[in-house]
């Protein structure tokens, strides 16, 4: 296997999958995986459902076609809403989608009813963290309109929380999320299938024993992969926080001093930091760079830090021994790590 690799462990994943899913089930929830951080990846989606997942989420059609390309035939969830130009490609290859626009609703309808196929539809609400969703006021209107378009299922209602300005579930935007659900119920005089509540953001919310769940889905990715929920990242217990490490290589090691000399211009990246002088250091250069992953999700091994990055190359500053040429450095990777190294076509994927 060459190096910088991706050690992705498998059966920790499916454990954390499992684990969730015994937590989240004595409340009525259902959990979709989402794969969007593993790009879809086929052999990640074959350990989500061997562990118990009935139906995968992603966010983007390039991921679901590729999972259906591999075999993957479980119902799978477009989780963002679908680009006017992509529908056909999401009716083909997605049983349901969230979405928020009439017109792409509209649609989707009209290209599931040209192939001759059924798609299912929730439709995502704003509860205030301002990504997408309807505003409450208009989702009545939405769904009436919805529900007269052929080819198209209206399930359910969902939200999403967290991400763009960090806005947490709690008791005033969860209830109006249930508040909303029972108008559309005695409105419509029918039962939502789908309530789907947020993300891994909201795991401290629903766990809480002093809160009364309402939806019956999390769609779940970091929680799952990284052993967190998302908001304080505090660890679930009994999960695995290590399920995949990053192995990148040392290509130069030597004492060198810690100032540099010379005339001192910006950097090659616009950058100028303050730099200390700590006399002599052992210095490694490890060939990772900006390239392959955003390197403020690594967390060196103890004795290590990272001092500086360029496009290929990691400075390291050892306190102990020095590091070796040829030898592995096993980093720490969060989410936001993987995301990118995950993207990284110099990053090999290793499966164990
Ligand atoms: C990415 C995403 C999720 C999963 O988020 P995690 O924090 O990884 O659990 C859920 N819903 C939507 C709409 C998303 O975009």
């Amino acid at each position: 296997m060459s190096n910088p690799r991706l050690q992705i462990n498998c059966s920790k994943i499916a454990e954390n999958s499992a684990l969730l899913m015994q937590i989240l089930k004595p409340l009525s929830i259902d959990i979709v995986p989402v794969t969007k951080v593993f790009m879809g990846h086929p052999v990640i989606a074959r350990i989500l459902i061997d562990a118990g997942a009935t139906q995968l989420a992603d966010s983007r059609i390039e991921n679901i076609e590729r999972m259906r390309s591999a075999g993957i035939n479980v119902p799978i969830m477009l989780i963002r809403t679908p680009m006017l130009s992509q529908v056909e490609r999401v009716v083909t290859n997605c049983n349901i989608s969230l979405n928020t626009e009439l017109s792409v609703i509209r649609a989707l309808s009209s290209t599931a009813k040209k192939l001759g196929v059924f798609h299912e539809v929730i439709i995502m609400v704003e509860l205030g963290d301002l990504r997408e969703g309807v505003m409450p006021k208009n989702l009545l209107n939405i769904i009436k309109e919805t529900r007269l378009l052929s080819n198209i299922g209206f399930i359910g209602i969902g939200a999403n929380l967290a991400c763009r300005y960090g806005i947490a579930p709690d008791q005033h935007n969860m209830s109006i999320l249930a508040k909303l659900a029972s108008k559309i119920e005695s409105k419509f005089h029918l039962k939502l299938e789908i309530i789907s509540g947020g993300n891994s953001a909201n795991l401290l919310w629903t766990v809480s024993s002093k809160n009364k769940n309402n939806f019956n889905q999390l769609r779940l990715g970091e929680a799952i992969f990284f052993g967190v929920e998302a908001l304080e990242k505090r660890h679930i217990k009994g999960a695995h926080t290590d399920t995949v490490i990053l192995i990148a290589e040392v290509i130069e090691s030597n004492r060198k001093p810690s100032m540099p000399w010379g005339q001192r211009h910006q950097n090659a990246f616009g950058e100028k930091h303050e730099i200390t002088d700590k006399g002599d250091v052992n210095q490694a250069l490890v060939a990772l760079g900006r390239q392959d992953v955003d390197l403020k999700g690594l967390t060196p091994p103890r004795g290590l830090s990272i001092v500086s990055s360029c496009s290929d190359h990691l400075v390291l500053e050892s306190t102990g021994v020095p590091l070796k040429i040829g030898q592995e450095i096993e980093f720490n990777i969060d989410y936001v790590g993987l995301l990118s190294a995950m993207t990284s076509p110099y990053v090999q994927k290793q499966f164990i």
